[in-house]
């Protein structure tokens, strides 16, 4: 336990601004993503040096395509999130906490940052639950992990305060933004969230110049319209970049969400067509067994600059950064 970040007190409750929720918290209680209490008028994290996940990850199951490509990143995570997305496929993590339990194994950050460099990890990535959630401890091994020469990576909901945002600034390289809808509706009944503070976060991501790639997981009938898709798509061109990355992700039944079949193949490959429509320069899908869809190639040429088969590179012909037949620049860390 280790006293929060970013609260205010308000009376005997405490108010705490990391995300967008900005919950006001009795004594005792808890906020909605069940892992900050407040204890007789501070608001402490359960889940400083508590993890309860620690892999050696390829960066591609991030998904990240133009960060450090090839490389390994020693991922983390604590339990809870603070979002409740009736489709997440880590549910057991992100939404464990509401037993009212906060699990994991405690460790310090050097510990972490010890560990990412013995396994010749070049990042460490905050994923699998949303590092929003465990902010100060993300802070303090990031910091560390960047004066030892390693990168730091967010796979995030983007459900975080412009406050919250600010205090990665001294360690954040890179991240992964999910877009999961371009309706508030639909962050509303089937997240609990927002969608506007998502689309500030990629905003700021981009601005400050963290190097950014979005996610969207296609659901059958939820949020997979041509409109939407393209709605998404186009911001994503318009007001983040033509060269940013976007993931169409194909769904599989979890959690509540087991009533609506696996994304069929045709909608993901529509997904990718409108994507390119939309002006973006590279689309990729995700969780599919179509190898060509998930290759880096020259948007100029046409050039295959990385081959990928899942998690696995077959050719990788990018280290300067430039297509090395049309010299075109290829945005990203290569
Ligand atoms: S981080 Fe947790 S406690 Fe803080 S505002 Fe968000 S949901 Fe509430």
């Amino acid at each position: 336990m280790k006293e929060a970040m970013l609260y205010s007190k308000e009376g005997g409750k405490v108010r705490c601004i990391l995300c967008p929720h900005n919950c006001l918290i009795s004594e005792g209680k808890r906020g909605i993503c069940m892992v900050r209490e407040n204890n007789f008028g501070v608001l402490n994290s359960l889940v400083y040096g508590v993890l309860s996940a620690a892999h050696i990850d390829p960066i591609e199951k991030k998904p990240l395509f133009h960060y450090k490509p090839g490389s390994n990143s020693y991922s983390i995570a604590t339990v809870g999130c603070n979002l409740r997305c009736e489709f997440c496929q880590n549910w057991d993590l992100s939404q464990g906490p509401k037993t009212g339990k906060v699990s994991g194994k405690k460790i310090s950050p050097k510990e972490v940052v010890e560990q990412a460099l013995e396994n010749d990890c070049e990042s460490i990535s905050f994923t699998y639950s949303e590092p929003t959630i465990f902010l100060e401890f993300a802070k303090d091994v990031g910091e560390l992990a960047r004066s030892e020469g390693l990168g730091n990576v967010f796979v995030s909901n983007g459900f975080m305060s412009k406050e919250a945002f600010d205090e990665t600034e001294s360690f954040l390289d890179a991240a992964n933004i999910d877009i999961k809808s371009f309706s508030e509706g639909f962050y509303e009944k089937y997240c609990g969230g927002r969608l506007k503070p998502v689309l500030d976060t990629c905003k700021r991501m981009v601005e400050r110049g963290v190097w950014l790639e979005v996610t969207t997981l296609i659901i059958p009938g939820l949020n997979d319209s041509e409109k939407e898709l393209s709605q998404i798509a186009s911001f994503i061109c318009d007001e983040l970049g033509d060269g940013v990355p976007w993931h169409v992700s194909r769904f599989h039944p979890d959690y509540k969400l087991t009533d609506i079949p696996p994304t069929p193949m045709e909608s993901i490959l529509r997904a990718v067509e409108l994507g390119r429509d939309a002006g973006l320069k590279f689309v990729y899908s995700g969780n599919t067994p179509y190898g060509e869809y998930e290759n880096t190639n020259c948007p100029k040429c046409g050039l295959t600059l990385v081959e990928r088969v899942g998690y696995s590179i077959y050719k990788k012909d990018i280290s300067s950064g430039t297509c090395p037949e049309c010299s075109t620049r290829i945005e990203g860390f290569f």
